[in-house]
This record gives C-alpha cells, sequence and structure tokens, in this order.
C-alpha cells in the first residue's frame, strides 16, 4: 500500500471547510431522503447550498458569530446538512449531539461549552425544555419541522434572507467542531476539530477508504450527533461531490439489505453491529447487491465470521477502518488482502501509527502495546475541551495514546486485541477479548457476545462470555459446553470463557457500541 504524504493534508493557511461542499455547487443531486412511511425528497448542491446560505445569514443577523458554540441536535433530516453547512460557512462551532441524548447529557454540553444557541428538530425541542438547572450562556433556541411556542424558528430566521453569503474568513487552525466521543468508557470527552481537520480527514477517508467517485450513490448510515456522522454522510459524500442516500428509520436488516439492492447504493460504510444482523439473517442470498462496490465498517471490532459471509454472498468484501472521534481513520484496509482478513488494516500514514509502550517508545513487532499517533498527524484533534490534565494524560513522549491495544505485523498490518480496559489478565496471559468473540461468531447458535473478565480468586480474572442467542437456540448447559470446545478448537485453548451467561441483549452506547464497562461492573 502506498502511503499518503502528509503533506497534501496540510490545509493552506486561510481556510474554511464550508469550501469543500461550496465548490460543487451545480444541479447535480446532492442528497436523496428517504424514511420509514415511504416519503422521500432529494435536493440538488445548488439548492442545499443557497438554503445554507439564507440560514448563515439569518444566523448572522441574530448576532452569532465566528467562535460561538451551537449545539446541534438533529435526526438523519435534509435540515441537518443545511444546519451543518451553514454553521460552518458563518464561523460558527458545532457541537453534535444525538437524538437520543437526555436532559441532564444537554445541560452538560451545554454549559460545558458556552453554547449560545441550540438549533433543533422540533421533536426534540421537550428533552431541551426538561431542563431544571440554569444555562447562563444560552441566548437563541431554534427549533424546525413545525413551529414550537417560545422558540425561534429555522424557517423563519432564514426565510426572506439572501441566497448567497460571503463565508466567514477562518484560518485552518480555528475551531469547527465541539464533538463529545461515544462514552463507551466513562463521560464523553470534548475534543475539538478545526477546519484544518476537516481538510486533512477528506483527502484521507473518502478517496482512500470510502472510494466515493462523484457518480456514487453512497449511504453511511451514522446519525448526526456523533463524529461519524461528520466523517461520512457529511463531508466525506457532500466533499467529494457524490450524492448521500438519507434513510431516516429504525435499523432492521432486511429492511437495509433491501434498500442496498432497490436504491443500487455503490458504496455502504456501517457498524459492525448492523453487517453483523445482516450477516446472521437466514435468507441473506436472496439479496442482489451487484451495484455495490464498497463496503467499509468502523467504530467496533468487525468479525470475520461476518466478512466471511458478505463475501460468500455478495462477493463483496467489508473493510474495516480503525479511528476515533479524537481524529480520523488512522488504520484501515484499504486492499483485499486475503491473508489478513480480521485485520484492522494498515496505517493510512504508516510513519505516523506505532505500537507504543506506556512510556510512548515503539516496541518491536508482534508484541501487544497500545496503538499511537504522532502529535503532528494532521488530523488530529486540538485538544479536550476545558480539560487540560485530560489533554496532557493522553499524550506520552511523541505521541497521542488512543487507549486501544493491537499488536503489528511484519507487514505492518494492525491486529486489534481490545480497549485497554477491555483487556483481560488471568493466570499471568493478556487475553484480548476481540479475538474470543470472533471464535464465539462463528458458532452458528450465536447473534452477539460481549467477553469480558469475572474476578476469580485463583487466576485473578478469567473469561466470561455473555451470549445472545439466535431465534431458535436454547441456553442450554449442553450448549455451555459445545461453545467452549469450539471456542478451545479455534483460540489458544486458555483463552476459552470458563464461564458463559445467555442474556436477551447486550449493553450498549446510544451509537451502538457495547459497553463491556458495563457487564465488567455487573461481576463485582
Ligand atoms: P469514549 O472515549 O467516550 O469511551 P469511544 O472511544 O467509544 O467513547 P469514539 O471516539 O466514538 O468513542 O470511538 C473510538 C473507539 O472505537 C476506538 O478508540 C476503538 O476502541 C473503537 N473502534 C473504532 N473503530 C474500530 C475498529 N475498526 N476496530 C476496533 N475498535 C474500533
Ligand atoms: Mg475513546
Amino acid at each position: 500500500m502506498t502511503s499518503l504524504d502528509f503533506k497534501t493534508l496540510i490545509a493552506p493557511e486561510n481556510y474554511n471547510l464550508a469550501n469543500e461542499i461550496d465548490k460543487h455547487f451545480s444541479e447535480k443531486r446532492a442528497l436523496i431522503w428517504e424514511n420509514e412511511l415511504g416519503e422521500h425528497e432529494s435536493i440538488s448542491y445548488s439548492v442545499l447550498i443557497k438554503k445554507a446560505n439564507k440560514f448563515a445569514n439569518g444566523l448572522t443577523k441574530l448576532g452569532l458569530k465566528k467562535g460561538d458554540r451551537v449545539v446541534v441536535m438533529t435526526t438523519r433530516l435534509i435540515e441537518s446538512y443545511v444546519i451543518y453547512l451553514a454553521c460552518l460557512k458563518a464561523g460558527i462551532i458545532i457541537s453534535p449531539s444525538s437524538e437520543l441524548l437526555k436532559a441532564k447529557d444537554l445541560v452538560y454540553r451545554l454549559n460545558h461549552s458556552e453554547a449560545k444557541a441550540i438549533i433543533t428538530y422540533h421533536r426534540y425541542v421537550k428533552e431541551f425544555e426538561n431542563i431544571n438547572e440554569s444555562t447562563p450562556f444560552l441566548k437563541f433556541r431554534i427549533a424546525f419541522g413545525q413551529e414550537v411556542p417560545n422558540w425561534l424558528s429555522m424557517e423563519e430566521v432564514m426565510k426572506e434572507e439572501p441566497e448567497s453569503f460571503t463565508t466567514v474568513e477562518t484560518q485552518k487552525d480555528d475551531y469547527a467542531f465541539l464533538a463529545y466521543t461515544s462514552g463507551t468508557t466513562g463521560m464523553p470527552k470534548g475534543v475539538v476539530h478545526s477546519h484544518g481537520w476537516g481538510y486533512a480527514h477528506l483527502r484521507i477517508a473518502a478517496p482512500k477508504w470510502l472510494n466515493i467517485s462523484e457518480s456514487d450513490t453512497v449511504w453511511a448510515t451514522a446519525a448526526p450527533g456523533w463524529q461519524k456522522w461528520v466523517w461520512s454522510p457529511f463531508l466525506s459524500i457532500l466533499g467529494s461531490g457524490a450524492t448521500g442516500y438519507v434513510y431516516n428509520g429504525k435499523f432492521q436488516p432486511h429492511k437495509y439489505l433491501q434498500i442496498l439492492q432497490d436504491k443500487k447504493i455503490n458504496v455502504l460504510c456501517c457498524t459492525p453491529t448492523e453487517y453483523r444482523m445482516m450477516a446472521k439473517l437466514d435468507d441473506v442470498s436472496a439479496f442482489n447487491l451487484s451495484h455495490l462496490h464498497t463496503a467499509v465498517s468502523a467504530g467496533e471490532a468487525l468479525n470475520r465470521e461476518v466478512i466471511d459471509v458478505f463475501k460468500h454472498h455478495f462477493a463483496i468484501q467489508i473493510r474495516d477502518g480503525y479511528g476515533q472521534t479524537e481524529s480520523t481513520l488512522l488504520i484501515a484496509n484499504l486492499n483485499v488482502d486475503a491473508e489478513k482478513i480480521g485485520s484492522m488494516g494498515q496505517p493510512l500514514l504508516q510513519e505516523f501509527i506505532e505500537i507504543v509502550d506506556d512510556n510512548g517508545q515503539p516496541i518491536p513487532v508482534n508484541q501487544v502495546g497500545t496503538i499511537a499517533v504522532r502529535k503532528d498527524f494532521p488530523a488530529l484533534f486540538k485538544l479536550y475541551y476545558k480539560d487540560s490534565e485530560k489533554t496532557n494524560h493522553a499524550y506520552r513522549g511523541d505521541y497521542f495514546l488512543t487507549g486501544d491495544r493491537a499488536s503489528k505485523d511484519v507487514n505492518n498490518y494492525f491486529w486489534f486485541q481490545g480497549r485497554n480496559d477491555d483487556v483481560i489478565i488471568s493466570s499471568g496471559y493478556t487475553i484480548g477479548p476481540f479475538e474470543v468473540e470472533d471464535a464465539l461468531m462463528k458458532h452458528q447458535s450465536v447473534k452477539e457476545c460481549a467477553v469480558v473478565a469475572a474476578p476469580d480468586p485463583i487466576r485473578g480474572n478469567i473469561v466470561k462470555a455473555f451470549v445472545v442467542l439466535k431465534d431458535g437456540f436454547s441456553g442450554t448447559n449442553d450448549l455451555i459446553r459445545e461453545l467452549q470446545q469450539f471456542v478451545k478448537s479455534l483460540t489458544a485453548p486458555y483463552k476459552y470463557p470458563r464461564i458463559i451467561q445467555f442474556v436477551e441483549s447486550l449493553p450498549k452506547t446510544d451509537s451502538g457500541k457495547i459497553r463491556r464497562v458495563d457487564l465488567r461492573n455487573s461481576q463485582r
């Protein structure tokens, strides 16, 4: 794999990320939108940009200006794209907030970010109104979709405004986003990204990983509110001049496969959970995905089993990619290399990503350590907002430590072990939960699983698996023994789960990631 040249990833000094979308101004379709009820709509680049201009004018007239923070809580709607683009143009810093957030999460974000305004869909107004504490920095509450008493209407704010807007001058290091992490391990952290971050992200993820070309219809399923929405549905699609497909409905594996087939989707970006659920369908082979040329996965480790199913039925290899809210895509499978299936892939910038020890020193190949990003990586965050302690703590020597454990092989392919906190130490052995989960997932009865450490008086910890069974299987002692033998036959035998507990579901973050921390704590 040829590594990217980092010099091409550094933005010009005067740079506003909105220009990446503006340059595609044309009658071409930017977005095709649909919901569960079959309602649909589409919008061209020119109309989308004109709407964003009107809204940017309206926001500016209200008194919002460069550097102000705005909490944006929306869902998979065309307006989300209009709002984000308008804010970038006006130099306003967007704090993306998921539609699933509750009053207590929102008040934390509003006050921590000192947000001057909220922009939200009318259905989420109630959650903001449930806030009892004071929000001293907040001046404007803007809702769209329907009139809401005591709230400004986005439609009104933009109605009489001109369709052109001169994008506010920003420097590459000016802040563009204040994005909170998923909270998989603790309280979400406020990650600050600049306009220049977006420049680098776009040049890394869109052409290299997503393989997007202008003629593609691209479906990236992430919801607004997560950094992944900024990565793929927003920046990578609109920054490439492609057409984005937006489905505003619940995840249902059948429905998803139907859409992929009927909408002739060319590029798919979704989560391991979504791929897992599709792969576990009995009639997965009934669908024709011949238009799909690229399928990528990120957010959690992708199980080998899932890759195999897609390859078998659709002749497409799902390519796993690894990144964090704090950066961008760091390591990915850009090529289809049969021998390396199951690996996270290779660093996109070879000399910027390493495996290091606790002191931030690179360690030899095949040894497990922490994945680390060199400080001068062009798509690394600026800081954790108002938390210099956490920011400083994340750096060691020349590196930002990701908190994820992996090893790399002689070909510089990285192999994921688990998050630092998820790694299990049992009788002196270090066991990555992912490898055990991967083995369990291969068993026909297993729908989902999570592997954690359970305290043990002799071994310190033992490996425990929480397993969700597929319909039609029951959690008997025989099945426990069968699963244990099955894992022993696929991994080093000391890694097998000594305890297996069958559960109805697994605890997850709002973005769908398994919260092993909850399962671990439930053991104590
Ligand atoms: P928090 O930091 O608040 O606990 P989080 O780390 O889940 O939440 P994100 O920044 O959304 O928040 O997720 C990044 C993390 O997701 C990575 O550090 C890694 O643990 C995991 N991850 C992402 N992609 C992959 C992948 N391809 N394989 C394995 N793990 C992945
Ligand atoms: Mg994290």
